[in-house]
């Protein structure tokens, strides 16, 4: 979890200049094509050693449409909550306006931290306004000019500290990821869910660093005219859905509008942001990271598969570029060292070894994919499990903790997608992180949750 920040203002205070100043070109280029319509923008942005998301909530302002003012509330609105922090601009060289004060009443409703920005403070014409923008009574304001690069070290000072806040969350989340999950009421009677769940069609996304090969690949699976006349993107920039069908399961590759773009464009632009990998992640159930035979898991292939994993999305690596390899023994032992030091967490993910140049195994992808999707969903019958935490505790009894022995009396699966299972512990306090590993390990043995992550949490039992 990186730090979200939002721009907010009126139009015309220079919001886009600032974001394109601290996302650099990758976004920019976007910016230069016509016709492409959205709400917002997001992109991966840089301040010096910080780094975080972006979202600029400009955009809308030169679309005529009745409708728009409301949506763009909305946007604004969703953006806002979204981020962590906001960046509230004003024009220095106007002075506060009606109109910023009326945004600056909307933010004080609302949770997230604001930190003012006057910008166009470049030369003398910004000071009056600067000085009154004290009376908008958000604190002191950073002098900015986004145009000219001045008073960037003010503004990562006033960003510094909700980065470190960030950080720390992050870490703690991650250890308590598996105990706090909300769950689901055990008998919600999720099964109706699952049968109509597992009828429709699966989303599969294609991810991977700039130049693995995945228009190629997506192209050959689909055939090229397919993803460049897949329907048009709507003005809330939802993923759009490519359906196709294959041993007569119906698939739909989620695209998102930068995947389409990319398409389209053929090349021009480098890559997806990796908010846009994310957002493809987020829409997607099983995803299909791409990898260069030549380049196994280096550093960018790793972050976005934790950040799969994370998400809960099912996984299958598809190792593309297979042609150009001479000795496959050598390299798949190479791979498989790698995961297992690398992504540990989720054992047995499934390896596809593809040419998308000469389509060779291309259907093994879809196949691996179905297997996953059903491991994804695959629920253990409650007596089943209770059968089986009999026999796990007769071998391995968890430790003692102050002298007692923290009893597991029950076990179920709430939830699937991905599995999570629910211990009833009888101390508050739950059960060292270590034993909740082993058993996360030994459901996955037990009941071949292969390639899945697995989700464990402990809830103190009646
Ligand atoms: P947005 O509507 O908030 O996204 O504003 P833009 O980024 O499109 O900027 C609106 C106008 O203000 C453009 O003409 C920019 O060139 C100009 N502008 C942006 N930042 C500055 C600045 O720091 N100083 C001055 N003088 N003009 C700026
Ligand atoms: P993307 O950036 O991940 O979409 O990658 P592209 O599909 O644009 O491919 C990047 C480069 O790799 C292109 O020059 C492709 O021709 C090449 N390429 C893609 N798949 C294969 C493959 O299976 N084998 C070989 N040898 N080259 C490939």
């Amino acid at each position: 979890m990186t730090l979200t920040v939002a721009i907010i203002g009126r139009p015309n205070v220079g919001k886009s200049t600032l974001f394109n100043r601290l996302v650099g070109k990758r976004v920019a280029i976007v910016d230069d094509m016509p016709g492409v319509t959205r709400d917002r923008r997001e992109g991966d942005a840089t301040l010096s050693d910080l780094s975080f998301r972006i979202i600029d909530t400009a955009g809308l302002e030169n679309v005529h449409d009745s409708s728009l003012e409301s949506r763009m509330r909305e946007q604004t609105e969703a953006a806002f909550l979204e981020a962590d922090v906001a960046l509230m601009m004003i024009d220095a060289r106007t002075g506060p306006t009606p109109v910023d004060e009326h945004f600056v009443q909307w933010l004080r409703r609302h949770k997230t931290p604001v930190i003012l920005v006057a910008n166009k403070c470049e030369g003398a014409a910004g000071q009056s306004g600067l000085l009154e923008s004290y009376a908008l009574g958000l604190g002191e304001p950073v002098p900015l000019s986004a145009e000219h690069g001045q008073g960037l070290v003010d503004l990562y000072n006033a960003l510094r500290p909700y980065a470190d806040l960030a950080k720390e969350q992050a870490s703690w989340k991650r250890k308590q990821q598996q105990r706090t999950e909300i769950l689901p009421n055990v008998d919600s009677g999720e099964e109706g869910d699952d049968d109509r769940i597992l009828n429709r069609p699966i989303q599969l996304a294609v991810v991977g660093r700039p130049n693995v090969g995945k228009s190629t690949l997506i192209n050959k699976l689909l055939g090229s005219e397919r993803l460049l006349t897949g329907p048009e993107a709507g003005i809330t920039r939802d993923a759009i859905m490519v359906p196709w069908t294959y041993k007569e399961r119906e698939f739909n590759l989620v695209d998102t509008a930068g995947l389409r773009r990319r398409a389209n464009v053929s090349g021009k632009i480098e890559a997806l942001s990796g908010a846009e990998t994310r957002r493809t992640i987020d829409f997607s159930q099983v995803v299909a990271l791409v990898l260069d035979a030549n380049d196994m898991l280096e550093k960018q292939d790793l972050t976005i598969a934790r950040n799969i994993i994370e998400e809960g999305r099912a996984l299958i690596i598809v190792v593309n570029k297979w042609d150009l390899i001479t000795n496959s023994k050598e390299a798949l032992n190479k791979l498989h060292d790698r995961m297992q030091t690398s992504l540990p967490q989720v054992r047995g993910i499934p390896v596809v070894t593809v040419s998308a140049k000469t389509g060779k195994n291309l259907d093994k992808i879809l196949d691996a994919v179905l297997d996953v999707f059903e491991v994804w969903n695959r629920r253990v019958p409650t007596a089943k499990l209770n059968r089986w935490l009999e026999h796990i505790l007769e071998h391995h009894q968890p430790p003692l903790i102050s002298g007692r022995r923290i009893k597991i009396k029950y076990i179920t699966q709430p939830k699937t997608r991905p599995p999570t299972f629910a211990l009833f512990v009888s101390h508050a306090k739950g059960l060292p992180e270590s034993y909740v590993r082993y058993m996360s390990n030994a459901l996955r043995e037990d009941f071949e949750l292969w390639g899945v992550p697995l989700r464990v949490v402990v809830r103190k039992g009646k």
